[in-house]
């Protein structure tokens, strides 16, 4: 049987592991109920609209999915299970790193 590799540490899995664990991540874009006010309605977005779409057709088509919609799936050894699951989200990366003015 092809062997598994848990995916944080190498550990090679099922050799001499009994239990191998899957993570699956699904990071998609939470769309909230949209509130329209009558100027909302009267507003001409057609411009808008074409320009939306001319920047759509020249993005990159990767970069656009994961906008919406991104999976990914993990092979863990029993030892990393335990530590993920205590830090499922990764630290934020330090102060003075982002760009945000
Ligand atoms: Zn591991």
């Amino acid at each position: 049987m092809d062997g598994f590799t848990c995916d944080m540490c190498g550990k090679v899995l099922l050799a001499d592991e009994n239990t191998r664990y899957i993570v699956r991540i699904e990071v998609l874009a939470a769309y909230d109920p949209m509130e329209l006010s009558a100027d909302d309605v009267a507003t001409d977005r057609r411009g808008e609209i074409q320009r939306l779409l001319d920047a759509m057709r020249q993005a990159d088509p990767e970069a656009l999915q994961d906008q919406v919609y991104r999976r990914m799936q993990f092979d863990l050894c029993p030892a990393c299970q335990k530590r993920y699951l205590a830090h499922p989200l990764p630290e934020p990366p330090a102060s003075g790193t982002n760009a945000d003015s």
